[in-house]
């Protein structure tokens, strides 16, 4: 849950979600649906699925219980090397290394390391020295000690060498190199992304549709829309989006806002207009989606959506 989201913000969520979700038994049984409209407001939904789709293979494999050897939970979805580690050390003190940006930076530092961290031989050798360095049996202490030298005084920016317990050993420290270190490769430049989606309208009743389950935000309510195409006016996208995805022939009525949403690499400016059928109300033809619902407004808050179309629900509301 803290993965690109403020603490505070993380605790909340993390507390409306033990109140839910007690155990990995109450996760497990679940519906999808319900999972996500947990999660709605923190993002990277694929989280979200993944430990749904862990508790559920808890429950069957494990007896319910978080497995505690390193390649059991490798074996859970959305388990990487990185939280099987630390889930390994930290929960159950196995003998291995977690390494984050924190440690890497630290050993970036403590090393001297002149290259990229990020790059994979860098990677590879800080694990290995990660590895060396981790006393036996003490892979807990280790660790956390690690992440919070990190986090407290090795700090990316002004580090308090001060009060390093390990200046001693920092070579960058005695080359006068510390905020030379770590070296970063230039990072990848923000891609805008302009979309449009319309908010459609039948005898007050709103539709929605949800994502198919392997898409980007798979399971999550959506208003139809896209991306603009080349020389494409927001207005007509809507249009076209609406052909192609339900089969519906709308018109648009007015525009209600546009909002902008940053991902990690990406800058999406969504339009949003209201619209209506300009022919008869038939079923849709899904091509992107797996369900849809007409619904009232009051409704939409049971649903959940990606971030863009949230803010969008939420400046309706605020005008009605
Ligand atoms: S001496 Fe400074 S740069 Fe070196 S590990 Fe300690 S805080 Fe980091």
């Amino acid at each position: 849950m803290l993965q690109q989201t403020q603490m505070d913000r993380g605790v909340f969520y993390y507390r409306r979600w033990l109140e839910r979700f007690p155990d990995i038994r109450a996760v497990a049984v679940a519906e999808e649906r319900e999972i996500l409209k947990y999660w709605e407001g923190l993002g990277y939904y694929a989280r979200a699925r993944n430990l749904h789709k862990a508790a559920r293979m808890m429950v069957d494999r494990h007896q319910g219980k978080i497995p505690e050897s390193y390649e059991a939970l490798l074996g859970l979805p959305g388990i990487g090397a990185y939280t099987a580690a630390a889930i390994a050390s930290i929960a159950f003190n196995h003998d291995i290394a977690v390494v984050d940006a924190n440690v890497e930076r630290i050993f970036a530092r403590l090393f001297d390391i002149a290259g990229p961290v990020k790059d994979s031989a860098t990677k590879k050798w800080i694990h290995k020295k990660a590895a060396d360095l981790l006393p036996p049996g003490e892979a807990r202490i280790f660790n956390q000690a690690l992440m919070d030298l990190g986090g407290l005084i090795c700090t990316p920016k002004n580090p308090a060498c001060g009060s390093c317990p390990v200046a001693e050993f920092c070579a960058a420290l005695k080359a006068g190199r510390v905020h030379e270190r770590p070296v970063v490769q230039a990072s990848a430049k923000t891609i805008q992304i302009e979309m449009a989606t319309g908010i459609l309208i039948r005898q007050g009743l709103l539709f929605i549709q949800q994502r198919l389950a392997d898409d980007v935000w798979g399971g999550l309510w959506e208003f139809p829309g896209g991306r603009l195409e080349i020389g494409e006016t927001p207005e007509e996208a809507v249009i076209r989006e609406y052909r192609e995805e339900t089969g519906f022939a709308v018109e648009i009525v007015a525009g209600i806002t546009t909002v902008i949403h940053h991902y990690m690499h990406y800058k999406v400016v969504l339009h949003a207009f209201s619209c209506r059928l300009t022919g008869e109300c038939t079923e849709p033809e899904l091509r992107e989606a797996q369900d849809f619902r007409w619904v009232v407004p009051q409704d939409l808050a049971r649903y959940g959506f990606p971030a863009g179309h949230r803010k969008i629900i939420e400046y309706m509301k605020k005008r009605a």
